[in-house]
């Protein structure tokens, strides 16, 4: 590497988050040094990205930075957290001064977005992978899990799930969308939007939250056995942005907005006594999430559709991919 690992860390990222007060040592010494504010909890996850397995080598760099930061942000505000503090262990092929000035750059807009510092981290040389650590907190006794659901609470999800996964298929060139729809699509893709302020307001609101990474119908299992019910998802209610909607046809996009990865909303549980004060608090028209179903004895997460229960199992909903 032309540049020293020391230069690097100096001229990317020293500065590349937000300062914060309670940083009392940051980038430049052995450890972190954080002053955990009195009354909260700390929140604490890390998720890696591996080039060609998380993402497609080919995205932008600055794309890399930001995703790497937001599905971090993502997995704490399904806690109801508030992020603070990140640390970066980056893995390298080569310093490449350009792909680093990108990279730090969507990295650090995110990060003072949320007013997250980066006080740490890591750079080695080695097949690129990305690995964020994120901290943060929560006042005392009131974080989200994935295991507060009762059965009679209404499901809710943010945004428009579905939208990521055709962003990646359009990456991959495994889909064509119209020109209206493509380049819309794939930011979804590249530059996923974690729900922070969402699910930080939600703390107050939910019995249950998890974010949906992995695709709505796999992470609604999880919440169903986290919170040891039955949840049941009603197909038509599931939104669908007007783009995915053009490209795929309201079907076809339903059935990926189910079964795709990438997308960072939130998916979350409300007592029906709290619904309407939830709605006071938090207009559904300005905070974009809907009902698309609800928690039921039982176990597992079912579609149903004219009151039929849909198999997702098979192949046949996931023709595009
Ligand atoms: P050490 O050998 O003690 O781990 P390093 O030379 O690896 O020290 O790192 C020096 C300082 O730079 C440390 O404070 C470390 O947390 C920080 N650091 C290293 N790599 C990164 C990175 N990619 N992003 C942010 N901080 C980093
Ligand atoms: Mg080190």
């Amino acid at each position: 590497m032309a540049l020293s690992e020391s230069e690097l860390i100096t001229r990317y990222f020293r500065s590349c988050g937000a300062q914060r007060r309670d940083v009392a040592l940051g980038v430049g010494d052995d450890a972190a040094l954080l002053e955990c504010p009195p009354g909260m909890q700390l929140v604490a996850t890390t998720d890696t990205l591996v080039a060609g397995v998380h993402f497609p080598p080919s995205i932008p760099a600055a794309a890399i930075g930001h995703r790497a930061l937001a599905v971090n942000l993502s997995d704490l505000a399904a806690m109801g957290a508030r992020p603070a503090w990140a640390l970066l262990a980056l893995t390298l092929p080569e310093a490449d001064e350009h792909w680093l000035t990108e990279f730090a750059a969507g990295f650090g807009a995110l990060a003072r977005a949320h007013e997250v510092a980066l006080v740490g981290g890591d750079t080695t040389r080695g097949p690129l992978t990305v690995t964020v650590q994120l901290l943060g907190h929560v006042p005392h006794g009131r974080v989200l899990t994935r295991a507060g659901g009762r059965a009679g609470d209404l499901l809710f999800v943010s945004g428009s799930p579905g939208d990521a996964g055709a962003g990646l298929a359009l990456e991959q060139g495994r889909l064509e969308a119209p020109p209206g729809a493509a380049p819309y699509l794939r930011e979804r893709f590249l530059l996923p939007t974690p729900r922070v302020a969402l699910g930080e307001r939600l703390g107050a609101f939910a019995s249950a939250c998890i974010d949906v990474s992995d695709g709505l119908l796999g992470d609604a299992g999880k919440l169903a056995a986290a919170s040891a019910v039955g949840l049941e998802i009603s197909f038509e209610a599931l939104p669908v942005s007007p783009q995915l909607a053009q490209a795929l046809g309201p079907e076809a996009a339903r059935a990926l907005a189910l079964t795709a990865g990438d997308d960072y909303e939130l998916l979350f549980a409300v007592d029906p006594a709290r619904a309407a004060e939830l709605e006071r608090e938090l207009p559904r028209a300005q905070w974009n999430y809907r009902q698309i179903g609800v928690l039921r004895a039982g176990a597992g997460a079912a579609v149903v559709r004219d009151g039929t229960v849909m198999d997702f199992s098979h192949s046949g909903y996931q023709h595009f991919v």
